[in-house]
């Protein structure tokens, strides 16, 4: 098969990976970064350009788009959508999962368990607002924010109410969030492909740090999960219509709570922590799904 790679930069470990899975397994790979295509978008036959080329023939397209990228990423992933190739995630499944409000209320909607949350803009009642979410501690969230920065924790009320109003002098939507303390600074990333986990890890904060994140020196190891938060990983990585998603659980009294759901986890972290040879069953998952036109959306 020919298989696309979107991404910025072939020397990121996760395209690295996954070129040489699909050059291992036989395929055709081209790395295509989505920012340097142009297109033309028109009704008998759509095309896209990179570098002179006509890009054509492709089987399949594996979207790795940064968050930066989202909107020109998506719009080259939906014109080859148009062409009929088949996409490991669709481009309106990408969209939906980067706008964090949109994916909890989806999430919420079929009863996906997640922490009590608060969304705002600019709240006039911040104290009402706190009430709404059952009080401190909360972790207050800026929506842009990634890899754990804007992420803030307030035990108190006070605290709460000062980062609420320092947030909100930035003009930032925030999100403000019961703190799931017997989470114990740890958060369970479930790798999902189709509809199994297929690599789980713990990532553990650093001591004295509530945010797991490995940006903020927290670490990663291989975990085994229950079976209920398997089922929570992947109903939510099909609820957003997601082929390959990472979900972020946290661990709490009532069960597991989804966090976030991600179009474009990274392959680092899982098969360094779990030893497992992720690139591979992705490229697996191309073998067993990809067909002209399988596309659900056709890029609508
Ligand atoms: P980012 O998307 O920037 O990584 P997250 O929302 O994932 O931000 O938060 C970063 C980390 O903070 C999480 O990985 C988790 O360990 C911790 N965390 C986030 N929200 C909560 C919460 N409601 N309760 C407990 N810990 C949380
Ligand atoms: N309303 C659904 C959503 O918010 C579907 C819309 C779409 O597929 O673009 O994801």
């Amino acid at each position: 098969m020919k298989i696309g790679i979107l991404s910025r930069n072939s020397s990121l470990y996760s395209t690295r990976r996954l070129v040489e899975a699909c050059e291992q397994r036989g395929h055709e790979t081209k790395v295509i970064d989505a920012l340097r295509c142009y297109m033309n978008i028109n009704s008998d036959q759509p095309s896209i350009h990179f570098k002179g080329d006509d890009l054509t023939g492709f089987d399949a397209i594996i979207p790795r788009i940064g968050a930066s990228v989202t909107f020109y990423g998506c719009a080259v992933l939906r014109q080859f959508e148009m062409m009929g190739v088949f996409p490991v995630n669709e481009s309106v499944a990408i969209t939906r999962s980067r706008d964090k409000l949109r994916s909890m209320q989806l999430l919420s909607r079929k009863g996906i368990g997640m922490p009590v949350t608060g969304f705002a803009s600019k709240p006039d009642d911040i104290k009402d607002l706190l009430d709404m979410v059952g009080g401190a501690p909360v972790v207050i969230k800026l929506l842009e924010g990634t890899q754990g920065i804007g992420v803030v924790l307030a035990e108190t009320r006070k605290a709460a109410e000062s980062v609420i109003e320092a947030f909100m002098g930035l003009k930032a939507n925030i999100m403000v969030q019961e703190f799931i303390r017997e989470a114990g600074g740890a958060d369970i990333r479930c790798f999902v492909i189709g509809d199994r986990v297929i690599a789980a890890m713990k990532r553990q904060g650093a001591d004295g740090e509530f945010r797991s994140n490995l940006h903020r020196g927290g670490n990663a190891s291989l975990v085994r999960i229950t079976p209920e938060e398997r089922q929570t990983a992947v109903a939510a990585a099909k609820i957003m219509g997601l082929g390959v998603a990472g979900v972020d659980l946290l661990r709490s009294e009532r069960g597991p709570l989804v966090m976030e759901v991600n179009s474009s986890p990274g392959l680092e972290g899982i098969e360094k922590a779990t030893g497992k040879d992720v690139a591979t069953m992705i490229v697996q998952f191309i073998e067993k799904n990809a067909k002209p036109q399988r596309t659900r959306t056709r890029g609508k």
